[in-house]
């Protein structure tokens, strides 16, 4: 697993690379991010929890979800949705309340 960044939907506003707790991500030359070393990174989804545009998306192994299945987040007011996708089609939809989870 690790995380991929679609720069055709990345907007360049930085949010990805101030979070990374590892100091991947940079920007190229359009401004784009991409990750330095993808073999560094831990699959914290840091990074797609702060993107905007769900540019940036965490890529299951096949037993979670088959061959070519990612994850991306969004935020929908406080609570968080996990959508896992192949082929452009949702595979299943996860909301969960940081406020919640936080209790435990
Ligand atoms: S998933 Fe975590 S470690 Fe990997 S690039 Fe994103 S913020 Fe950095
Ligand atoms: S947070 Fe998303 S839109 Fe912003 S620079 Fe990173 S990948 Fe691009």
């Amino acid at each position: 697993m690790g995380v991929v960044i679609d720069q055709n939907k990345c907007i360049g506003c930085g949010s990805c690379m101030r979070i990374c707790p590892g100091n991947l991500i940079r920007t190229n030359a359009e401004g784009k991010a991409y990750l330095k070393k993808e073999r560094d990174c831990w699959s914290c989804t840091s990074c797609m929890k702060e993107c905007p545009v769900k540019a940036i998306a965490l890529v299951l192994s096949p037993g979670m979800g088959g061959r070519g299945a990612k994850f991306v987040i969004s935020k929908k007011e406080k609570k968080i949705c996990w959508t896992a996708y192949r082929d452009q089609e949702v595979i299943r939809e996860i909301i969960t309340d940081p406020e919640e989870s936080n209790k435990y």
